[in-house]
């Protein structure tokens, strides 16, 4: 596919902006082409404009109709072939199997908000029945379901170039709620996203769904994404990114004159717990396993374990040298862009200088944007000393905090901030030793996982991908899986509506078959 470097005003392409950038190549540094027109304020104007004249019709779309949709914007991406991996390769860094493989993901991901759809009890449909001869009231009939909230802002973070980006999760629940969206372009994959964009647009065609259901919008000034966030028209926004992004935008959303709600999912440093036996039982296991998942994707993920907490032993020790050796053997990899090489070369001269800071092992040198690991120890009474020690170093190193024993790890923990995961390594007997830490980590997380890694996160109908803050801006929520669709939905309650001015959902009939709460008792029947 071509690309003509313009934004999706709709389904019309518009470059009025005279303010051109460049993809740049994260392997040499070499700018690639086209040039892309950063959106001018008028064409964000527009393209906000079309999202709430197409919402007014979009909302209304059957379950079936915007399944299809969704499952027509999987197709014409499977469409753009290796002309979309090899333009995603180029602009990120990332090896052709972590592409193929996150254009898989990204498709299942839209089929799976299809099938929730088609199935169309997500819409939690409740209907209590009017008691019309009642005392000392008569009780009136009341019905309530979900319905889309507006149209909402969509930002994408770097290092999901497709599952988090414009056609990636926020996109698949925002649409799938019946919502119109207008999406922020990453600036450092632009090529991918009009790729994306092209496809969602074909889609958007193919499928007769009005003109506005979709924009993109480009941009290197972050004037771009706050125009977005400022525009009375935008009901919510998801972005993923980093803290400092995701709280600027959540910081401009509170302060509009109507405050919307923003689903931001930030970094994470994700504590990982090894507990006395599992430290006793694998430690070489568990020496070889957190190294890869350190340092999967050089280490460029939100659910990179950048936190490991255990006691100190004799064992301690051991693993500690198993650990030493996996991490010396890791070659350093390229990173996503030159401004995060340079931050996490940064993030870890500052913490050199903190006290009580000790480099273990450093991974293989290498050159231009190449990203070396790191295995960094510290004691837990300076980690509860220092906050600084808690955030995200985005990139291939991790933090061991060593204990004196269970009592001070127990406090550690306790004082930790939000998390997108916490993970236990534990034998039976370690989880019964331990119950109070699992009641702790609950607290902090949004996914435990025990005996496992948290990289790598199944998109499925009860996953989790969320947490408190800073983790993320809302904990209620989930930027993964099915649950996602609520971000994106307001519940409405209907008082002695007629039938026929009823939804389907809601309809005494029931004609779409779903499952619903009829006065208290969950059926899927007429009422
Ligand atoms: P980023 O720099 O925050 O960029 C994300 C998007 O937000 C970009 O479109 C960016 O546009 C925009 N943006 C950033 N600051 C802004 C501001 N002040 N005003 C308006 N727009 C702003 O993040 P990134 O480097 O792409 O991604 C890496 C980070 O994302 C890491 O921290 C990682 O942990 C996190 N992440 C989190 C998850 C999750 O699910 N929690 C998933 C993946 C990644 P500009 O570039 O134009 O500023």
């Amino acid at each position: 596919m071509e690309l003509k470097g313009l934004n999706f005003i709709g389904n019309e392409l518009s470059g009025k902006g005279k303010e051109m950038f460049n993809a740049i190549n994260p392997a040499n540094n070499q700018k690639i082409l086209p040039g892309f027109h950063q959106a001018t304020e008028e064409e964000i104007q527009v393209a906000i404009k079309k999202a709430e004249d197409a919402f007014i019709i979009y909302r209304n779309k059957s379950g079936k109709e915007k399944a299809l949709f969704l499952e027509t914007i999987g197709e014409e991406i499977m469409k753009l072939g290796d002309d979309l991996i090899n333009r995603c390769c180029e602009e990120t860094g990332l090896p052709e199997t972590r592409i193929t493989g996150e254009r898989g993901r990204t498709v299942n991901q839209l089929k799976l908000f299809a099938g929730l759809l088609n199935e169309g009890s997500w819409v939690d449909a409740r209907i209590e029945s009017a008691e019309p001869e009642r005392k000392p009231v008569p009780k009136p009939d009341i019905r309530s379901m979900k319905k889309a909230i507006g149209p909402v802002g969509i930002f994408g973070a770097s290092n999901f170039p497709l599952a988090f980006s414009v056609a990636g999760g926020d996109t698949a629940s925002a649409l799938a709620a019946g919502c119109t969206i207008v999406v922020k372009a990453h600036p450092a994959h632009p090529g991918t996203c009009e790729m994306i964009a092209e496809a969602i647009r074909n889609a958007v065609k193919r499928t007769k769904m009005p003109d506005g259901t979709f924009s993109m919008v480009h941009g290197i000034s972050t004037e771009v994404g706050m125009t977005i966030v400022k525009h009375p028209l935008i009901k919510a926004i998801g972005f993923t990114g980093s803290f400092r992004g995701g709280k600027a935008i959540y910081d401009a959303a509170v302060q509009r004159p109507e405050p919307i709600p923003v689903y931001a999912e930030m970094g994470s440093t994700n504590p990982v717990f090894i507990l006395p036996g599992a430290l006793r039982e694998k430690k070489e296991e568990i020496a070889k396993g957190l190294t890869a998942s350190v340092t999967l994707g050089v280490g460029q993920f939100c659910t990179n374990p950048g936190l490991v907490f255990y006691e100190n032993s004799e064992d301690a020790k051991k693993f500690k040298e198993k650990a030493i050796t996996s991490f010396s053997e890791v070659s350093a990899g390229t990173m996503l862009t030159e401004g995060i090489k340079n931050a996490y070369k940064n993030s870890i001269e500052s913490i050199k200088k903190y006290d009580g800071i000790n480099f273990l092992a450093e991974g293989k040198p290498g050159e231009g944007n190449n990203g070396t690991a790191y295995l960094i120890q510290t004691d837990a009474s300076s980690f509860l000393s220092n906050e600084k020690f808690e955030e995200e170093i985005f990139g291939p190193s991790t933090l061991n905090v060593i204990s004196d024993d269970k009592s001070e790890l127990i406090k550690a923990a306790k004082n930790l901030k939000g998390h997108l995961t916490a993970t236990l390594h534990a034998t039976e007997e370690d989880l019964k030793n331990y119950k109070e830490l699992i009641e702790i980590l609950e607290r902090k997380a949004g996914r435990l996982i025990i005996n496992g890694y948290p990289t790598g996160v199944e998109v499925c109908h009860s996953m989790i991908h969320g947490g408190p803050f800073p983790a993320t801006t809302d904990s209620k929520t989930t930027s993964v899986g099915t649950l996602a669709i609520n971000r994106f939905t307001r519940p409405v309650s209907y008082q002695n509506f007629p039938d026929e001015f009823l939804s389907d959902e809601l309809k005494n009939s029931n004609p779409l078959g779903i499952w619903r709460l009829i006065n208290g008792e969950m059926k899927n029947a007429a009422v």
